[in-house]
Parts: structure tokens; sequence; C-alpha cells
């Protein structure tokens, strides 16, 4: 018996010999093999580094990290150029061109009929359903009609319309099609409640996902992304991609935004996306301007107007790039969603909202050979609050100074903890100070300020001049070595680092019997300080020299 994906593939592709490629296995090998020149380019920072060599044609690393964010098995994962390219491999592997065709449900992405198009395959077209459904039944008559249809394309949700399409749904398709390639495009699942449909293709090997980077990671100028599925239904698929498929600075940069450390914060940024996308979509609804607001579950809204070219028009002129989408209906308008105050330059321009003061926000990262930080943080939000530096003592008093401040913070470390926490514990204080300092911008219109007197059993006095002029005094004593797995000793090193990043000056003095209240009562103490520095009490500049 041969397999699902020997059946279908072109009769090119099945006998297609294997590419040479030349060994990278071996990196402290003298490379004389493939032509490369020995001297790297004159480009400084690490997306530069090995530029000169060709790059690893099949990167084991960045394949299992992604398969372990999509919850798969790494060899159920093929890598693909963004998922553009994922849909022309496919095409490509499977499709006869003047022979088979694939089926398209419009209004969806436009890349199915263009790249099957470019490959001279037939393009068999069958409208979405009432509110942009794509009910299965369609689809599997359709398919069965034609008798040449190799290639399904589902969107959820689907751009444009956003509109998602149960998980059962899809099972109900590839089932009905098993000699049909399905493939479900989750370019934006992130930004939905849905789970993917990845698990099924276990069962079903026509059952086929595209995943990228581009959306919900935010690295759509890298071009990674992802097919999942049966591994010999990849294995061919995957001999249609050039022979080195991803730029050697894009794989870098996709294993960097996809460290551990960076999740908590690229969550945080799809739940504000969402959350924007709902206030958006009611503001809009509200606005009286539009015949539909479509929400959707993915980071845009399809608005329908009777007069799209003048809405369009009217948001260009304010610097806004939108335009109609014809294709899609007559009054149809994609709008992606921005940052709130991009968000709020729309609202501005359709008269339903006037801009807000920007947002005191800040997302940083900081990577050392010993540390990788991500912090997000927000001045004027209490939640969410989330910090993970492996050091569980020390969680609790960064946690401290967030809750004490009444502010967002996010922080998340990849440390050297094998070796000792110190350089966990003082990078995560120089990323938090460098967070604030980012946030507060300018300064303008804080209080600068801040001291507090003591508390408990503990006494801790923290005072605290948002100045922009580092400075530290810490005093006080501990009796003993260790809170836990935190060493005592590097609570005044936490002030001074956060005094030198963040630009202040950070007065502690701290009395007591108990280590772990003392402790406790600095990090509260300056997060209560924090709190009435950076509270917004006009519109200045608070110093004489008018600069800080
Ligand atoms: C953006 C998008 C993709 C793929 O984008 P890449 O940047 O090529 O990864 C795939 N499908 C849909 C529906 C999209 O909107």
């Amino acid at each position: 018996m041969t397999s699902l994906a020997e059946r279908l593939a072109r009769p090119e592709i099945r006998n297609l010999p294997r590419f040479e490629l030349s060994d990278r296995g071996c990196p402290a090998a003298v490379r004389l093999d493939a032509n490369e020149n020995p001297f790297p380019p004159l480009i400084d920072g690490p997306l530069a580094q090995d530029l000169n060599r060709y790059p690893d044609p099949r990167p084991e690393s960045l394949r299992r990290r992604m398969a372990a964010i999509y919850g798969v098995a790494a060899e159920r994962l093929l890598l693909t150029r963004g998922g553009d390219d994922a849909i022309d491999v496919l095409i490509r592997a499977f499709c006869r061109p003047g022979e088979d065709a694939v089926l398209v449900r419009p209004p969806t992405f436009g890349a199915y009929a263009h790249f099957a198009r470019m490959n001279g395959v037939r393009v068999i077209e069958r409208p979405l359903g009432p509110d942009f459904s794509f009910d299965a039944e369609t689809a599997i008559a359709a398919v069965r009609e034609d008798g040449a249809v190799k290639l399904v394309f589902l969107c959820t949700p689907n751009n444009p319309t956003g509109t998602v399409t149960p998980v059962a749904d899809i099972r109900a398709l590839a089932k009905a099609l098993p000699d049909t390639l399905v493939l479900v495009d989750e370019a934006y699942l992130e930004f939905s409640e849905s789970g993917s449909a990845a698990p099924l293709s276990e069962a079903l090997p026509n059952l086929l996902v595209l995943r990228t980077l581009s959306k919900a990671y935010g690295l759509a100028g890298a071009r990674v992304g992802a097919l999942i599925g049966d591994p010999e239904v990849l294995e061919m698929a995957g001999r249609t991609l050039p022979p080195y498929p991803l730029p050697g600075p894009c794989i870098r940069a996709a294993e960097l935004a996809l460290a551990p450390s960076r999740q908590p914060v690229v969550e945080a940024r799809i739940s504000r996306l969402t959350t924007e996308r709902r206030r958006l979509a009611e503001r809009l609804t509200d606005s009286g301007l539009l015949t539909a607001v479509h929400e959707g579950g993915g980071n845009f809204l399809l608005l329908d107007t009777d007069t799209p070219e003048a809405l369009a028009a009217r948001l260009n002129a304010s610097g806004i790039k939108v335009r109609p989408r014809p294709q899609v209906s007559p009054g149809a308008l994609r709008l992606s969603v921005g940052t709130p105050e991009e968000n709020d330059l729309v609202l501005a321009a359709l008269g339903v909202g006037a801009p807000r003061p920007p947002g005191r926000r800040a997302d940083i990262s900081r990577d050392t050979r010993e540390t990788r930080i991500a912090v997000a943080i927000d001045l004027d939000q209490a939640a969410p609050r989330r910090v993970r530096t492996g050091v569980g003592f020390y969680d609790h008093m960064l946690d401290q100074i967030a809750a004490h401040a009444c502010i967002s913070l996010i922080l998340d470390c990849e440390g050297d903890l094998e070796t000792d926490p110190h350089h966990t514990v003082e990078d995560c204080a120089l990323a938090l100070g460098a967070a604030l300092k980012a946030a507060l911008g300018d300064r303008r219109g804080i209080g600068r300020y801040g001291f507090v007197t003591p508390m408990d059993d503990a006494e801790a006095a923290v005072s605290l001049d948002l100045s922009a002029r580092p400075f530290c005094r810490f005093e006080g004593q501990f009796a003993t070595d260790r809170i836990g797995d935190y060493p005592t000793a590097l609570t005044p090193h936490v002030f001074r680092s956060l005094a030198d990043s963040l630009g202040a000056a950070i007065h502690v003095r701290v009395t007591g019997e108990d280590d772990h209240h003392k402790t406790e009562a600095c990090f509260k103490a300056f997060g209560r300080a924090l709190r009435q520095a950076i509270r917004l009490e006009g519109g200045d500049v608070p110093s004489t020299k008018g600069v800080l």
C-alpha cells in the first residue's frame, strides 16, 4: 500500500532525486566545501553572525521550538519561508499543472488562488455561506462534483472576515475527503479563542495546518512560517523548497523572539490587541458611520459602509493607511488593530473620540551571555502582574514593587541559575529600571519624589527622586545569608542597579529583626515610593531646569 503522500504527489516530485547539501554538522572544522567567502561582512550585531556562511538548511532548534509552541512533535512540522511559502509549496508538490484543481471559498486570503494560477492549477470558487461561515457540506459537494480537486483551503480566523470555523467542522470536512488535502490556515489563530486543528492531523493525514510568526509574533519581516501535519506529506512538500529556505539572520531573529522569556510579553501583547479590537468594534458600531462591523477572531476588523472611498479618504487624510476591499463586497474595508494610540487616531479621524495622552508603557528585552530578560511595564494599569525569574523569593519581591506601585509588570528571565542567582537578580533589576525609565519617557507631569516611612515590625524607609541622575544609598544589615534561594546580600545591589538603569536617586534605610520581613519591607516601601513618584500631577516637567 502506498502512502497518501505518494498517491497524491505530482510524479515529478515523487521521483525527484535529493538535492545534495553541504554538511553543517561540524562547526569547528575549516570549511572549504561550499565556496563561501572566509571573511564575514562588516556588519555588527548578533543577527549578522556567520553571514558569510550558508545557513542551516534545516534549523532543528527553531523547528523544535516552534513545534513546542504549537504543541506538536517536531517531526510533524516543516519550516517554510513565511506562511505564503507553505501555500506555494503544497500546490507545487501536489497539484499537476493543467490537470488538478484547488477549492477556495471567497472572500478569503488572495494568495491561495494566486499561487494556484501561477502554477497552472485551476481554481474552483464556492463563496462562503451566510455570515461568512465555512460550511463543510458545500465544500464536500464541490470536491465530489469536480473530481480534480487536490487541495481545499480553509482559513480560520478567515482573512478578511475574521470568521472562525469550529474544529468539529474541520474534522468533518477532512474526514469526508480522505484523498484530498485540506489546508487549515491558522495565521491568526493566536488572536481567537479557538483551539488549533493541528491535533486532528494525527488521525487525518490529509489535514495540514499553516502557522506563521508574522502576525502574533510581530516577525512579518523575517518570513518564518510552518506547515504542520503528516510527516510523509511534509517530506514530499519539503522537496519543493529551495536548498536553503530560511536566511540565517531570520533563523536567529526567530529563535531570539521565541525564547521562553519572551512568551509572557508576547501573550500580553496579543491580549492588548484583542482588547483593542473589542474597543474599536464597539466604538465604530456606535458611530453610526458603518453598515456593518465584523469583529471576528483576527487582529483586524472588516467594516462595511455605503461610502468606502470616502471613508478611506477620510482616514488617509489623517495619515492612516487603509484601502477599500471591493473584491470582498462593494462597501468593504479591512482595518488592522494598531496600538491604543493608533486606534485613538482612527476614532478621532472618524469623529468618534478624542486622542488621549500617550500611554506610559514600555516593552524591553535585555540579553547577555548570562541572562535573557523580557519586561513589559505599564505605569497606568495595575494588571497584569507576572514575574518569573526562577528565584522564588525574588519573584515575590519584584511583585511587591509592582503591587505597591500599582503598575502592571510582566518580567520573565532565563538566567544562569546553575551558577548562582547573582546575575539573574542584578540583571532583572537593571531591566526593570530600564523599563521604568523607558515608560516614564520625558517624565512630564510626574510627582517625581516619593517617600515612605516604617511598616510592620521591620522598619524600611525609601525615598526616591526620579531625577534622571543615578545615586543609591543603602543602610541596613542582614543576619542570614539566604532567604530560600535568594542571597540577602544582593538587596543593596538590586537598588543600586535600579538607580543606575532607571536614573533615580534611591535612599533605603532598614532596621528590624527578621531578614525576610526587612527585605520585603524594602521592596514594598520602594513600590510605595514609586507609586507616589510616577503619579501624574500635571503636564510640566517637574524641574526648574525644564528637563529631566
Ligand atoms: C498573513 C497571512 C498568511 C501568511 O503570512 P506570512 O507573512 O507569509 O507568514 C497566511 N494566511 C493568511 C490568511 C494571512 O493573512
